[in-house]
């Protein structure tokens, strides 16, 4: 499996940097973000180092829709009823700001569209 020595959420995977997981199994973790911009955020991502949404494979869409599913997974258990946000932000212009794919959910809140 792909991993990166830098990379922040590899070591969130490997288990140097502590995180509050709310979501695993074979090739997903998820964990509540660290600076939450809703009542609910947490992030779910492959456990395989990917750095951005563009350097998906077809190799990576059983994974994928895991990921998919893990999130709304997680959005029920988390009692966000009203709804939720699932978003994944690619490069620069989106705001992406750790090079290791991951998808954002988000809730507990009313939330705006478009987003920002
Ligand atoms: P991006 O802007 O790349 O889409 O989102 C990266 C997210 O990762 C941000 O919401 C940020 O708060 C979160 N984050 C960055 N470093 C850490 C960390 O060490 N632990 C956790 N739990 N979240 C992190
Ligand atoms: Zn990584």
């Amino acid at each position: 499996m792909e991993t990166d020595k830098d990379c922040i959420f590899c070591k969130i995977v490997a288990g140097d940097i502590p995180a509050e997981k709310v979501y695993e199994d074979e090739k997903v973790l998820g964990f509540k973000d660290l600076n939450p911009v809703a009542p609910f955020h947490a992030l779910l991502i492959p456990k395989e180092h990917i750095a951005t949404l563009r350097d998906l494979h077809p190799e990576h869409d059983g994974m994928m829709g895991g990921l998919m599913r893990a999130a709304s997974e997680v959005a029920v258990k988390a009692g966000l009823d009203e709804g939720h946000r699932v978003v994944g932000n690619c490069l620069k212009a989106a705001g992406q700001e750790v090079y290791h794919i991951h998808l954002h959910v988000i809730g507990g809140r009313q939330l705006k569209w478009p987003p920002g």
